[in-house]
């Protein structure tokens, strides 16, 4: 039976700099590329445009120009790269046992990367007109609502990041947020506010996605503070509050904690399993930003290393 030293699960920010870091140490990590987004690995800053404070980048550059660029640093160490989700794991014997595509692999070591991805608002006709108006990803979708009316749900960076890119298409962009203070941070808001296309509608819930059975319409809104409904017209809606980490997985074999996101040891990527480590997103509900997914993908890889060779 061959078994791996290490199998790096993911390939976001997190997942290669594993993959590097892991290389660099001789371990010849197998790392799988998810397929959740379409057969684009790369995690979720495939769907992002510019990254400007990523350091090392003065110029800024584009989500998936950095994640190309990732990929092929892990590969110059010779990181075997396999295009497969995971979708199986036995952490309760040793080796580790991971499945995917149908194969199994043994691994003596595991570092799960395997990011978060984007929430729902979870409304009626939220699901109907996916890809027919409602979108969670301006990157991907903002090209086909030039000169339309969009809607943008959500009060954080995420929100308004999406909001000022669609402004690039969009005839006007209105972000609902159901209170009347943003969570996105200071820079972000003066941007969003200086915008002449982009007005706020306050304290405000999107009830339902109304459409015509082949696309969206509109959606009807409940404003929290005076209990009133009422419908506003849009070509496009954009979901952007928040992110739920990709653990479903894992559920039943490691430790969770309540919201879904691995729990680690404070100050090491050391998960309650030993042997399995975790980095990037799937553990961090706090900063989920790609330099601290990279800085714990680092980190994950060294834990990996030296617990392997405390074993031997
Ligand atoms: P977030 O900060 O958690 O914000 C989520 C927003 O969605 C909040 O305003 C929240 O409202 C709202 N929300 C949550 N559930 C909702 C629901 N069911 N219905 C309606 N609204 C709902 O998430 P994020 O914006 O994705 O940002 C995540 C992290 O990434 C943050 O640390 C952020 O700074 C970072 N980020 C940074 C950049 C950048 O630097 N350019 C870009 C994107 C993201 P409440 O405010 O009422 O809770």
């Amino acid at each position: 039976m061959d078994v791996e030293n290490v199998v790096i699960i993911g390939s976001g920010p997190a997942g290669y700099t594993a993959a590097i870091y892991a290389a660099r140490a001789d371990m010849k990590p197998l790392l799988f590329e998810g397929q959740r987004l379409g057969g684009q690995p790369g995690g979720q800053l495939m769907l992002t445009t510019e990254v400007e404070n990523f350091p090392g980048f003065p110029e800024g550059l584009m989500g998936p120009e950095m994640m190309d660029k990732f990929k092929k640093q892990a590969q110059r160490f010779e990181t075997r790269i396999v295009s497969e989700d995971v979708t199986q794991v036995d952490f309760s014997i040793r080796p580790f046992k991971l499945t995917a595509g149908g194969k199994d692999v043994f691994a003596r070591t595991v570092i799960i990367c395997t990011g978060a991805q984007a929430m729902w608002i979870g409304v009626p006709g939220e699901e109907q007109y996916q890809g027919h108006g409602v979108s969670a990803c301006a990157t991907c979708d903002g090209f086909f609502f030039k000169d339309k009316e969009i809607l943008v749900v959500g009060g954080g960076d995420s929100a308004l990041e999406e909001s000022l890119f669609l402004t690039r298409f969009a005839s006007g962009v209105t972000i609902i947020h159901r209170r009347d203070q943003l969570r996105a941070s200071k820079i972000m808001q003066e941007r969003a506010m200086k915008n002449p296309k982009i007005r706020f509608v306050w304290n405000t819930e999107v009830q339902e996605v109304l459409g015509d059975a082949t696309k969206m319409t509109g959606v009807r809104v409940l404003n929290n503070q005076t209990n009133q409904t009422s419908e506003i017209k849009a070509d496009g809606l954009f979901v952007a509050i928040g992110h739920k980490p990709n653990t479903q997985i894992f559920e039943g074999q490691i430790e969770l904690d309540q919201k879904g996101y691995i729990v680690t040891k404070s100050g090491s990527t050391a998960t309650n399993i030993e042997g399995v480590f975790a980095g990037g997103d799937v553990a961090d509900h706090v900063y989920r930003q790609a330099i601290t997914a990279a800085g714990t993908g680092c980190m994950a890889a060294l834990d990996a290393e030296r617990w392997l060779a405390g074993q031997e």
